[in-house]
């Protein structure tokens, strides 16, 4: 799983290859002072979570509504990067919560550049920091870093960008899911700290030149969980609030779905910066209002985004051939292999073997956890209702392979079979062959294989014993018993 955090070095290399100029200091300094923005996410809480609620008017009156895809796969850590850089996770390669510094040109560099700061108010993971983060910004953790009184602290210090991350939600659908009346509950309580925020800055001059977006890095499923496809998971929105300096205003939203790679360049539009350099979409087209300045183009005025995207297209492109190539041809390799060595060694009904491996199988794909990262609400969970669903799959079969002539060791020894093939089919590399949501969960899951086989096997088989010795027991009684009156 950690190759996952690996990126596809080609197509790395193109991306910086074709990034932006950066723009002349002088022209910087002919630009009017920067906006503020205040980026809220509500880690968590997807499209279905969080619009109801808004449009009901628990953030007061919405300027805009913008809709994205998280991209794939829809785990925290990579999301936060996608949402400050504009480069989605398989070009980055960060695709995992586990490791791997910024690989991009992000808000706050363009931030940073203009001479302002950043603002990073963390309720629980340090992630937006460790990524972002350089001297000079505020950098706040805790359970009361998305609170009153931290908030106040940043909007004194004048940063130009502020990112409050608030996690309650993430931590509740972690817990009992967002079908859980606690879930909607804990989504409101969120943005009724966002609303106060929003009232306890009215006042201040910097108001009027200060924008509100609230948005997320994904959702979760009814049973909680993240990571897979799933629209309640990977359909996120993004609101900018008529507030502050957009207060009143009403734009025009684009009515499809953008990818979540248009944030970034959304907030560099706000701020008055450049998109970050490498960032693979443009800002939202809104119809903007009269009032609104029109933010500063980038040097090569927008159109060298087009080559970016068409390089790194190219590239990724190429390295999913060759990946998918290489993983084809190492799976043929690898069972014409086993096919060898399996006609060497004959146990006793090999294919009536297999069945036990087959069943915990066919009964985690039906009844499992799920077949994308979604299903790990979190690992123990995940871990146990995997190797218990197997397990059980394994043992309703197990008296039939019995009787059909499976032996017990062998029934176990083949179990190792699926983690085997998987592991060969991509050398043990989930990062450059990254074969989409299902496959890259299905193919490590597989290791769980063995374990489970081997608890439903040996529970079966022992149920089996005890059954037989008892009837064997009941059938000498019955033997005796005739002999017994006899005597
Ligand atoms: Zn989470």
């Amino acid at each position: 799983l950690h190759s996952l955090d690996r990126p596809d070095a080609a197509t790395l290399a193109a991306l910086h290859r074709e990034r932006d100029e950066p723009p002349r200091v002088e022209t910087a300094r002919r630009e009017r002072p920067l906006d503020r923005v205040v980026l809220v996410v509500l880690d968590g809480v997807g499209e279905r979570a969080l619009l109801p609620p808004v449009e009901a008017g628990a953030v007061g009156p919405v300027a805009a509504i913008v809709r994205v895809h998280t991209g794939l796969p829809s785990l925290s850590r990579p999301g936060y990067h996608v949402i400050f850089t504009g480069v989605p996770q398989d070009v980055s390669g960060l695709r995992t919560n586990f490791e791997g510094h910024a690989r991009a040109d992000s808000l706050a560099d363009r931030v940073h550049e203009r001479g302002g700061s950043v603002a990073f108010l963390q309720e629980s993971v340090p992630w937006f920091g460790d990524f972002f983060a350089s001297s000079g910004d505020l950098v706040a953790g805790g359970p009361w870093a998305g609170g009153r009184d931290v908030f106040d602290r940043a909007f004194a210090s004048e940063a130009a960008l502020i990112v409050v991350h608030l996690t309650g939600a993430d931590a509740v659908g972690h817990a009992v899911g967002a079908a859980h009346p606690t879930y909607p509950a804990m989504v409101r309580r969120q943005l009724d700290i966002v609303k106060s925020h929003v009232e306890a800055v009215r006042p201040s001059p910097a108001a009027a030149r200060t924008h509100w977006l609230i948005g997320a890095d994904h959702g979760h499923v009814p049973r909680g969980g993240h990571g897979g496809p799933e629209p309640a998971v990977a359909e996120v929105a993004w609101v900018l609030l008529a507030a502050g300096a957009d207060a009143g205003a009403h734009f025009v939203t684009p009515s499809e779905r953008l990818p979540a790679t248009a944030i970034a360049p959304w907030a560099a539009q706000l701020l008055g910066v450049p998109a970050p350099l490498e960032a693979l979409s443009a800002a939202p087209r809104l119809g903007l209002p009269a009032s609104t300045e029109p933010a500063p183009a980038n040097e090569t005025g927008g159109f060298h985004l087009i080559a970016r995207q068409r390089a790194v297209a190219d590239a990724l492109e190429k390295g999913r051939t060759q990946a998918h190539r290489l993983v084809v041809v190492t799976t043929i390799a690898a069972s014409l292999v086993l096919l060898i060595l399996g006609s060497l060694w004959r146990p006793r009904r090999r294919l009536v073997a297999l069945l036990p491996t087959a069943a915990a199988i066919a009964l985690f794909l039906l009844a499992g956890p799920g077949v994308t990262f979604s299903g790990i609400r979190h690992e123990r969970v995940f871990f146990q209702e995997a190797v218990s669903i197997l397990a059980l799959g394994a043992a309703l079969v197990w008296p039939l392979a019995a009787r059909w002539g499976a032996s017990l060791r062998a029934s176990i020894l083949l179990s190792a079979l699926p983690p085997m093939i998987a592991f060969v089919a991509v050398w043990g590399e989930l990062g450059t062959a990254f074969l989409g949501p299902r496959a890259t969960m299905l193919l490590p899951s597989s290791g769980l294989v063995p374990p489970g086989v081997l608890v439903g096997v040996l529970a079966a088989e022992g149920v089996r014993r005890v059954v037989t010795y008892l009837y064997q027991c009941a059938a000498a009684a019955a033997v005796r018993k005739p002999g017994a009156a006899e005597a």
